[in-house]
């Protein structure tokens, strides 16, 4: 069998008004999908998608440039490219073949992508739902515990927050941060795992208090709370809390990972197949396994990715959960034919090969590419 052509189709959906989301100064105003489809010349395709933070007309670029050296290989082994660490687009674009190659050899084998990764992968993964994007300080911050009810509602076990928009716009402090987080933890009431995710935006010594708060409010882990970077700062403050700190999710590389191990920087590694591809994911997953350091991979923005990490989680050394976004819209499962099962916060793999998906027939007319960026910076 050959590879006989790879091609990248760009898909988009503009959100309705009422569906923008914001966070920090970012008003998300569309969701986009850059899909790497791999064909074959005995009619088997492999597709994976790229995270669209590697901009989707950039990433389609590097695809292209890399096809001839895939096209006319064999697709158990074509010898992928590498991410490098430095090219956001090139990374995603490396990510989309690999998670394309990974759903073609599992069609060729007859068996689910994490069978191939392990012996005894999971059938199915814990979800976390994963939002708080929509309170506004300035209007109603109480929108976010309507949110955590809502999704217990839905039989999800657990919750991932961000801090909502730019605190210097309204006077936010870390105590009233706290106050909400505490108003949240005793509506929740147990009911669901709590996890806060910073997104780099506090110093120091703010994510150290709220740290130590979320500590004794039992939350599961904090997620980005200083700058990527600062690998010593987050170090101290995995030190100082028992509660685990967790970062890397723009991290493509073991090589990016290897000062936050050997510093004990992070508690939980989060790379994301979709950037990194499943391959230098696994490899991320069995360094930091050494380390008894977990992997939750991140994944954003669609279904196709989100089965690229479902495969990856359901074949840790050390499973725990997988990161569902709230607010894409229709774009996120509208992609997938048959979208997989979600029952009681858990996604069912199916018992297809590869990654067990295909994408819907008419997807490029359903959701044309929307040139420009997926956000707009807000001022007040
Ligand atoms: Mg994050």
């Amino acid at each position: 069998m050959k590879i006989t052509k790879i091609e990248t189709l760009l898909l988009s959906r503009l959100h309705e008004l009422e569906r923008q989301w914001i966070t920090a100064r970012y008003r998300t105003i569309k969701a986009d999908c850059p899909v790497v489809v791999i064909h074959t010349d005995e009619r088997l395709t492999g597709i994976g998608e790229a995270c669209a933070y590697g901009v989707p007309r950039r990433i389609a670029e590097w695809v292209d440039w890399l096809a001839p050296e895939i096209v006319g290989k064999d697709p158990r082994n074509p010898a992928a490219p590498h991410p490098n660490g430095r090219s956001a687009a090139y990374d995603c674009a490396v990510a989309g073949i690999d998670c394309a190659l990974w759903d073609l050899k599992g069609q060729i084998e007859g068996k689910r992508a994490s069978e191939l990764l392990t012996d005894r992968p999971l059938d199915r993964v814990r979800l976390y739902a994963s939002s708080g994007c929509r309170y506004d300080w300035h209007d109603r911050p109480e929108q976010l515990i309507d949110e955590a009810l809502d999704y217990i509602a839905q039989g999800f076990t657990a919750f991932k927050f961000r801090i909502g928009t730019e605190w210097s716009w309204d006077g936010v402090t870390v105590d009233r941060f706290l106050g909400l987080v505490r108003e949240l933890a005793q509506a929740v009431d147990g009911r669901m795992e709590l996890m806060l995710d910073g997104n780099q935006r506090l110093s120091e010594d703010q994510a150290l208090t709220i740290a130590h708060e979320l500590d004794r409010l039992g939350f599961a882990w904090f997620e980005e709370p200083i700058p990527q970077t600062d690998v010593d700062g987050y170090a101290r403050l995995n030190a100082a809390v028992g509660l685990p700190i967790t970062g890397g999710e723009q991290y493509t590389t073991l090589e990016q990972f290897r000062p936050y191990l050997e510093k004990r920087a992070y508690s939980i590694v989060q790379p994301d197949a979709g950037w990194c591809g499943i391959s230098e994911a696994m490899r991320i997953a069995e360094v930091a396994d050494r380390y008894g350091v977990a992997l939750c991979p991140h994944s954003w923005h669609n279904g196709l990715m989100a089965m690229a990490n479902a495969h990856l989680v359901a074949a840790l050394p050390n499973p725990h959960v997988l990161e569902l976004c709230m607010i894409q819209g229709p774009l996120q499962w509208g992609v997938l034919a048959e979208p997989p099962a979600i029952e009681e916060g858990h996604l069912l793999l199916p018992a297809r090969p590869g990654l067990g998906v295909t994408l819907t027939d008419d997807v490029r007319e359903r959701f044309p590419y929307v040139e420009g960026h997926y956000a707009v910076i807000v001022e007040r």
